[in-house]
């Protein structure tokens, strides 16, 4: 077992010795058979996690070249983005679009809080919005957002859905066919993530999931100002791998390829459960030693917590204090920073159970 720590921060994730090894493996190529196949793979197991039949992008490059991804290929200069902000990643998107010059505006929540979806309704009926980019969780504050009441809401007012996945994907559903509300034409139209996530590899790959009307939206736009991001320059290599266009991380797809498989073969019902209960799981014994998750469980999202701390407790001693024992956690953003900490909930598999009572049992001797 290569993991000598615990690593709890929501992001990079414990690594897998699986995928340790399918790091390691010997660099092929990036047009080399062997490697166009692995790559191959990698795209048809990305549709098959996001359920969908459309168009999937995986590309080196952060989550946040993934929110841009989905934002400049979809929303064009002038045109209208809304976001909704539960925290300092839905944030994120207000920056982004202003470097494109598209309109933004944000609903945002207390920290902690959700965005009320009527209040939502009634931003969309008074002015017209190309998108809106909903946060699946937002990692400053654990709040997960409620998808099943937003996206009826954005596809009746006409605007496309843009799901932020990067701390959801594989470890809550993501499904691009699901009809929301019961309706055929209400469903997500571009997902957006990161590897270094609940996919469980190392930091690293952009991945980005597009719908038939997202990619409507990006051949009505033109010319972007992109190249990089521009899905229409990576559509090539990703119906086939052995064309080139920018050279992609040969061990990271290895990586990549191998993660997916594990969360395919173990299937994203029993992930979802299992998350949702390591994360309540983990809130309710953080609550008997006097800690307050921010969000309320209602709200709570299942990949990880935003944990007030007690009174007399300093943020730099306990975390160090943690990392003496071999378990890692984050502090936490913006002005929740020494007041809490942030942990996530990606225990998974045997390894990382043993990983946890290695780490408990030295915590016991001390
Ligand atoms: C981590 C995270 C991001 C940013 O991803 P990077 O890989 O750090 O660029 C964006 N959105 C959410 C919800 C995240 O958790």
């Amino acid at each position: 077992m290569k993991n000598q720590e615990l690593l709890l921060v929501p992001g990079p994730t414990p690594v897998v010795d699986e995928i340790y090894e399918a790091l390691a493996s010997e660099t092929h190529g990036h047009t080399d058979p062997r490697f166009v196949a692995i790559f191959k793979n990698a795209i048809e197991q990305t549709k098959k996690l996001f359920n969908t039949n459309s168009e999937v992008y995986v590309v080196a490059g952060s989550g946040t070249l993934a929110m841009e991804m989905a934002i400049v290929n979809t929303v064009g200069k002038g045109e209208r983005l809304l976001v909704i902000s539960h925290g300092y990643f839905g944030d994120r998107f207000t920056p982004l679009a202003n470097a494109f010059d598209i309109e933004v505006e944000v609903l945002q929540s207390a920290w902690g809080e959700r965005v009320d979806p009527q209040l939502v309704a009634e931003t969309l009926k008074m002015k017209t919005f190309k998108a809106v980019t909903i946060t699946h969780a937002d990692t400053s504050t654990g709040v997960m957002s409620d998808l099943e009441a937003l996206v009826p809401i954005i596809k009746e007012a006409g605007a496309l859905v843009i799901v932020d996945g990067v701390v959801a994907t594989a470890a809550l559903k993501e499904d691009m066919s699901k009809a929301y509300g019961g309706n055929e034409a209400y469903k997500i139209d571009v997902v957006l993530t990161g590897s270094q996530k609940a996919i469980g590899i190392p930091p690293g790959l952009a991945i980005i999931a597009v719908s038939e009307q997202a990619l409507a939206a990006r051949e009505a736009l033109g010319s972007i100002p992109a190249y990089y991001a521009d899905i229409n320059c990576w559509r090539g290599v990703m119906d086939n791998p052995a064309t080139y266009f920018a050279t992609p991380p040969v061990n990271l797809i290895y990586a990549y390829d191998a993660a997916l498989k594990i969360v395919l073969t173990e299937g994203m019902e029993t992930r979802e459960t299992r998350h949702i209960a390591f994360g309540k799981a983990v809130r309710a014994a953080l609550r008997s030693y006097g800690m307050t998750p921010l969000a309320n469980e209602y709200v709570a999202a299942p990949t990880l917590s935003c944990i007030l701390y007690p009174e007399g407790i300093e943020d730099g001693a306990f975390r160090t204090s943690l990392a003496k024992r071999g378990i890692i956690v984050a502090g936490s953003l913006a002005h929740l920073t020494g007041k809490a900490f942030r942990i996530g909930h990606n225990i998974w598999g045997i390894q990382q159970l043993r990983c946890l009572n290695k780490q408990l049992s030295r915590l016991e001797r001390h």
